[in-house]
């Protein structure tokens, strides 16, 4: 787990949305969301790794306005230590609970493609959800590659890769409480 020399750091002079910004943003999603799914118990799915602090805001977020979600985690592949995205979407750890008849809430970091989350809403729909919506904290419109638009989105941006508050490089970075953009190395 040692750092070479030359890995990209956190570009601090970049830091596109602060820790206060993101809480205000996760508060107007959470007041969006509870409206929406009133007192009635929704199951949220959120997608591991890069979603699991989102998450963890977000349903205390929801908790503070009276929403009664459920949480479980999926997991699938995404980018394996790389900034560009592979062409297909695998299932690597599924669902602990029962999809059968629930409202579902897919909590994700970031739409890109968007193959990931068209991808686990089909899986959601196919355990028998009733309905399948989808929240993102970013969304990079440019870079979709398939039809699919989240329901509930934090933030769009532009075509830049994205570290911190739960989004990793090569399973780094993942702790920083602010979205930043990663520095390339130089060039040898
Ligand atoms: P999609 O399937 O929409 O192309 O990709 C979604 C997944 O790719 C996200 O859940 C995330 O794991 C990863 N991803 C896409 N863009 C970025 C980015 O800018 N930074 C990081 N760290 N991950 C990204
Ligand atoms: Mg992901």
């Amino acid at each position: 787990m040692t750092q070479s020399p030359s890995f990209p750091h956190p570009d601090l002079n970049r830091i596109l949305f602060s820790a206060d910004q993101i809480q205000t943003r996760i508060h107007e999603l959470a007041d969006t969301i509870a409206r929406d799914f009133g007192q009635e118990e929704f199951l949220c799915v959120s997608i591991m790794k890069g979603s699991f602090i989102f998450a963890a805001d977000l349903l205390r977020s929801l908790s503070a306005r009276n929403a009664q979600p459920v949480l479980d985690f999926i997991t699938l592949s995404s980018y394996g230590g790389e900034t560009s995205s592979r062409g297909s979407v695998s299932l690597l750890k599924g669902l602990t609970l029962p999809v059968a008849g629930s409202q579902v809430l897919i909590i994700d970091d970031i739409l890109d493609t968007g193959r990931t989350l068209q991808t686990a809403s089909h899986l959601l729909y196919e355990q028998g959800a009733t309905q399948v919506r989808t929240c993102v904290l970013l969304d990079k419109p440019a870079r979709r590659s398939v039809s699919f638009e989240a329901d509930y989105c934090g933030f769009k941006i532009d075509d830049v890769f994205i570290i911190g508050y739960g989004l990793d490089f090569n399973n780094r970075f993942r702790h920083l409480p602010y979205l930043t953009t990663l520095t390339p190395p130089p060039i040898p």
